[in-house]
């Protein structure tokens, strides 16, 4: 223990009086095995898994936390999408609505409206349009979904003219593809696509079919307007594995306020009667007005606002 030419230190010569048989070494390594000994004791007793014998018998075999050991039983998600679904809060379970505002793109004021609103109502915009591009950003930049809104022919068309960008059934295919895609660049960043109108044009499987081939290609949903009972618009849709979904209420065909407010509760009846419900409203001031002081407190009515991509399928 000591250098060599040293004397030997006091504890070593007190040691040496007492008994010449206990080296300092000896008694250094007696405590370390008693001290290790101990602590595999403890170590052992309180692993809740013991190590196969061999192994707490075997030297090398000291801490348990050394070795690779079983991960705690905690819950793990059983799927991406379990993962991936947002948390609900208080509203969990409840039934859900969404609302989007149709016909945007002729002025600024309205989106510039909408994308000021907390709530996560969409807005649809028309194609092609002075506003139509400077609509759908500003929707966008303030967190707010954007829908293509796409003029399509309606029953009495041309007597009814929807306005540019319009698909009509006596187009081919590739011509209604190529409109379509137009119409789309004109409107940034839309995620999905509703009709204008069309109460002829959605009746038609081969039209649904050319635009349901875009949609599909561009990863875009489609929500059926419902502008007529004879849409095959949803159906069509789904079997090109588009996602799709249809609109359940028009909130201001008479726009009053009470009429509204009547619209407002049938949507909230049917979301609780089919557990989600899509309306869709028009940007006329008294539309507004009544979204902006009902939206906030709509939660009450045991329905959560979510946003219309969330109730596509
Ligand atoms: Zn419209």
């Amino acid at each position: 223990m000591s250098r060599r030419g040293e004397p030997p230190s006091p504890r070593r010569r007190l040691l040496s009086r007492r008994g010449r048989r206990l080296s300092p070494a000896t008694v250094f390594f007696a405590l370390l095995s008693l001290v290790l000994g101990v602590a595999l004791y403890l170590e052992t007793r309180s692993a809740p898994t013991s190590p196969p014998p061999s192994a707490a018998a075997s030297p090398r075999f000291v801490p348990t936390r050394a070795r690779p050991t079983p991960s705690p039983p905690h819950r793990v998600p059983t799927s991406v999408a379990e993962r991936a679904r947002p948390p609900r809060g208080p509203a969990a379970g409840a039934a859900r609505v969404a609302i989007v505002i149709d016909d945007l793109g002729n002025e600024l004021a309205p989106a510039a409206r909408i994308a000021g609103w907390k709530e996560p109502v969409a807005g649809a915009v028309l194609p092609d349009l002075r506003w139509s591009a400077a609509s759908a950003e500003t929707l966008a930049r303030g967190g707010h979904e954007v829908l293509l809104h796409l003029p399509m022919e309606p029953e009495g068309y041309p007597r009814v003219r929807p306005g540019p960008g319009l698909v009509l059934r006596s187009q081919s295919d590739a011509e209604i593809e190529r409109l379509l895609e137009e119409d789309l660049a004109t409107v940034p960043g839309a995620i999905g696509v509703n009709n204008h109108m069309g109460s002829a044009a959605t009746a038609d499987p081969r039209v649904m079919k050319a635009v349901s081939r875009v949609l599909a290609r561009r990863g875009l949903f489609f929500l059926d307007s419902r502008t007529t009972d004879a849409t095959v618009a949803e159906r069509t849709a789904e079997e090109a594995s588009v996602r799709a979904a249809s609109r359940r209420v028009f909130l201001d065909d008479v726009a009053r306020e009470d009429a509204i407010r009547a619209q407002l509760d049938e949507l909230v009846r049917r979301a609780h009667q089919d557990g989600a419900a899509i309306a869709i409203g028009h940007p006329y001031p008294v539309t507004l007005f009544v979204l902006e002081k009902d939206l906030p407190e709509i939660g009450r009515r045991g329905v959560e606002l979510v946003r219309v991509s969330d109730l596509v399928r």
